[in-house]
């Protein structure tokens, strides 16, 4: 993935600026960087605009010299911290990406149980490893952009270091997935009787889910603004169990601050 200088691209004749880009996974699935390597239509364009020096699952070269770091994964353990600590030195830019690095994803889960030992008693029983409880990358060293989803939109992550090469301003949509569930002429599914979070998400997933006719799961937290205790009354309204309400904003973190105030 390394160039010559003379690979050197131009934008209307001026050199592009190129960063030099790391990938980084913590507790996650990884999903998020296959969405990268998966984008093999334009993966080359994206390959052109960066240089990827750190990407365990896409290459064996490793270097601390990068001036991007993409996060991937929640933090749960302490090596992690310290490890995240040394790459936030390392980075100008520190970009977390996905819903496990920008609220904790769906291993916050975890956070629910009071005793942690338990838990870890029941998930690896006699083969017992260091765990605690997650943090979303913020928790720990500052974030200077974050990209939602579970899994990010590649789409997404291409157009925001686009900008970040070009030096432009990255606009992550304020508004509600309904708007776009709007234009992609869907059937609302509480019409069907099924329950969505699409009023109170942050779009930019181009409404993934309702698109094939399943609800919004919030894995890109809420959209700026968003009155989640009145889409709660509305739910309610609509017959939906308290119970099966908060499992959907709990699912991926990004509702906690609502779920907090509540208690
Ligand atoms: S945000 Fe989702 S897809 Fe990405 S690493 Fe976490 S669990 Fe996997
Ligand atoms: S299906 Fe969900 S996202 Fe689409 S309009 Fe209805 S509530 Fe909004
Ligand atoms: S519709 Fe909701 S759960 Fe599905 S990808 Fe979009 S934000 Fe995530």
């Amino acid at each position: 993935m390394k160039t010559k200088e003379s690979d050197t691209k131009t934008y209307l004749g001026m050199p592009l600026y190129r960063p030099k880009v790391g990938f980084f996974e913590f507790s996650s699935c990884e999903g998020c960087q296959l969405q990268i390597v998966n984008n093999e239509s334009t993966l080359l364009d994206f390959l052109s605009l960066v240089e990827v020096v750190s990407f365990r699952e896409a290459m064996t070269e490793k270097s601390d010299d990068y001036e991007i770091a993409f996060i991937e994964g929640s933090i749960t353990r302490d090596d992690e911290v310290k490890r995240l600590k040394r790459i936030r030195k390392n980075a100008k830019i520190l970009v977390a990406l996905g819903s496990c690095a920008c609220f904790g994803g769906v291993n916050q889960l975890k956070n629910r149980f009071k005793n942690l030992n338990w838990v870890k008693k029941e998930v690896y029983g006699r083969h017992p490893v260091d765990t605690e409880p997650v943090r979303a990358v913020e928790d720990v060293v500052k974030v200077d952009l974050k990209i939602y989803g579970c899994p990010v939109k590649k789409e997404e992550v291409e157009k925001s270091v686009l900008h970040i090469a070009l030096g432009k301003s990255i606009e992550i949509p304020k508004y509600p997935v309904c708007m776009e569930c709007k234009a992609n002429e869907n059937i609302c599914l509480f019409d069907l009787g099924e329950l969505c979070l699409g009023p109170v998400t942050r779009a930019g997933c181009n409404s993934w889910c309702p698109n094939s006719r399943a609800g919004c799961w919030g894995c890109r937290g809420p959209a700026d603004d968003a009155n989640v205790e009145y889409m709660k009354k509305i739910m309610k309204e609509k017959g939906f169990s308290e119970e099966a309400i908060l499992e959907r904003l709990e699912c991926f973190g990004g509702f906690a601050d609502f779920l907090k105030r509540k208690k």
